[in-house]
């Protein structure tokens, strides 16, 4: 086994989340060095970004790439059901920060993300999947192996895991935790999309509720260059009782929604087959550990619907460099009160927005005539990410708040 030398910070992951660890740490000074899986530019799903995502990238240093790549520009979110619409302006929003985000092909973005963390200064290797982490000594010792079988042994004095749904320290030190919500699932497929409609905004990613069930609802978020990601979401035993193949089962689910049905009536597949995607919703029972931290989904990760995932990754980073740059120097750092509590506070509230969007009760104050503009407002400022703003009463457990309109909503 080849013995490599030591790195203040060993990141897992190339991802954002590790892009973003990687960037931040170089930053501070500290020697970074990632370790990857994949070669690359990769696929990877979930490619509707927040507004607050930006003001994040902003921070390491990697925005202005991010602008210069030519994505496909995201003012809001447009949500409906039957003849049922409303568009949700993130210029509404009530809290200071970009009003806008990116739609992106996330194997671009991720490799514009994670070569910005490389011209700071951080040591990216690619093929190289961990395998085994050892923290019962004064640094970390973590092993890789690359795609000739060949192992490497890596020393650092902190890690970070943004080995995304590898999940890589939860799965080796034991922490995996089953998440609180149903099994769900998600079929989907890039397209060229020639929709020609003139009620479609290019600006917004489109979510559909289906006619007859809340709990399924389609995504549509163009791209730029006429290209589009198309998707459904719904619990994985509903998928299921749909047969035929992957892309069969897609186009089935797209024909009982009208809007997807008519805009994708010209679209063509960019792909041989649609992809499908299980049982993604993941918890763990600590998010640090003795000289680790959990970033981004190896951590937590709730629900596509609405597109949080990049923005907690991004988030769970910038909450948890300053404390291990802090640790490394000597300080006492209180990982629970000041990374698992704060960074929870945003996923709390997607939690509370995740289940009351199931049941239905957000459904009905999105698409209620009577729901106050101040309403309004403030729901835009979570569905653009700031989702830790705590001058926002629908910020935190916003769950119960949340059915509580709802039901007010609906007596009225
Ligand atoms: C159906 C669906 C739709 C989604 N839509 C959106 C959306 O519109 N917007 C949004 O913001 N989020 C969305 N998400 C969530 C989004 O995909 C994730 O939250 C986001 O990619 C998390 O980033 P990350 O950096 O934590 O992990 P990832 O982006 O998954 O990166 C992890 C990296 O670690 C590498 N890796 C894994 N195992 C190992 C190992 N053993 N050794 C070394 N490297 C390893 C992987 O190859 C990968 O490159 C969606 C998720 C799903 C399931």
């Amino acid at each position: 086994m080849n013995a490599e030398s030591m790195v203040d910070v060993l990141v897992i992951g190339a991802g954002p989340a590790g892009a973003m660890a990687a960037a931040l740490s170089r930053q501070r000074g500290l020697s970074v060095r990632v370790l990857e899986k994949t070669q690359f530019p990769r696929f990877s799903i979930g490619e509707s970004m927040l507004p607050q995502s930006l003001g994040l990238l902003e921070e390491a240093g990697m925005l202005e790439a991010v602008e210069r790549a030519g994505f496909q520009y995201k003012d809001g979110a447009q949500i409906v059901r039957g003849d049922r619409k409303v568009d949700f302006e993130f210029s509404q929003k009530t809290c200071a920060g970009y009003p806008h985000a990116y739609q992106v092909t996330r194997a671009d973005f991720d490799h514009v993300l994670i070569k910005e963390a490389q011209r700071q200064g951080a040591e990216v290797r690619y093929q190289q999947e961990i395998v085994a982490a050892d923290f019962s000594g004064d640094t970390a010792r973590v092993v890789s192996r690359d795609a000739q079988g060949r192992e490497s042994s890596h020393r650092a004095r902190f890690v970070f895991d943004a080995s995304g749904f590898g999940r890589i320290l939860p799965r080796l030190l034991d922490l995996d935790r089953p998440a609180d919500f149903p099994v769900r699932a998600s079929l989907f497929m890039h397209v060229e999309d020639r929709i020609v409609d003139a009620d479609f905004d290019r600006n917004k990613i489109r979510v559909a509720v289906h006619p007859e069930h809340d709990d399924i609802w389609y995504w549509l978020i163009p791209f730029s260059g006429g290209r589009a990601s198309i998707g459904v979401v719904a619990e994985d035993k509903v998928l299921q009782t749909y047969s035929g193949d992957v892309s069969q089962r897609l186009n089935a689910l797209i024909a009982e929604e009208p809007g997807m049905k008519r805009m994708l009536r010209n679209a063509q597949p960019l792909w041989p087959e649609a992809r499908e995607i299980r049982g993604y919703a993941t918890a763990v029972s600590s998010l640090h550990g003795p000289n680790f931290a959990l970033l981004g989904n190896a951590g937590k990760f709730l629900d596509p619907v609405f597109s949080s995932g990049v923005t907690i990754a991004l988030k769970s980073a910038a909450l948890a460099v300053p404390l291990a740059h802090r640790q490394l120097q000597g300080e006492t750092v209180d990982w629970e009160a000041e990374f698992a509590e704060p960074l929870m506070l945003g996923v709390d509230t997607f939690k509370g927005y995740v289940e009351t969007w199931y049941e239905g009760a957000l459904q009905t104050i999105m698409f209620s005539e009577r729901r106050p503009q101040r309403v309004y407002e403030l729901l835009c400022s979570v569905l653009a990410g700031y989702a830790w703003d705590t001058e926002n009463p629908y910020v935190g457990r916003s769950g119960r708040r949340l059915r509580a309109l709802a039901q007010t909503l609906r007596d009225l």
